[in-house]
């Protein structure tokens, strides 16, 4: 499949995307309430993009996310359907 380059993609901008205003996405999950949502697999405060199950790149400041078609994600970031990364 000839996919856009990654790099080329916008970022998510929780100010006007409504997929992450559904999710409580934030680019920097320190700023979100992890323990609250208490997602399990890992403790609040270890849980982000880069570990979580959705994220669609193994290296990256930005990484496509299987929730944001079309779109990156921080790897700092976060949302209320973070899952623990398998394997
Ligand atoms: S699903 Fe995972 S990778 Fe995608 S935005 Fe939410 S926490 Fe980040």
């Amino acid at each position: 499949m000839a996919a856009a380059h990654a790099e080329d993609l916008p970022h998510v901008d929780p100010a006007t995307d409504a997929t992450a205003q559904a999710l409580k996405y934030v680019n920097d999950a320190a700023q979100a309430d992890r323990a609250t949502n208490a997602r399990p697999g890992l403790p609040p405060d270890q849980q982000r993009c880069a570990v979580c199950q959705f994220v669609l790149a193994e290296t990256g400041a930005w990484r496509p996310c299987s929730l944001f078609p079309g779109k990156l994600v921080n790897e700092n970031g976060w949302c209320t359907s973070w899952t623990m990364k398998a394997g």
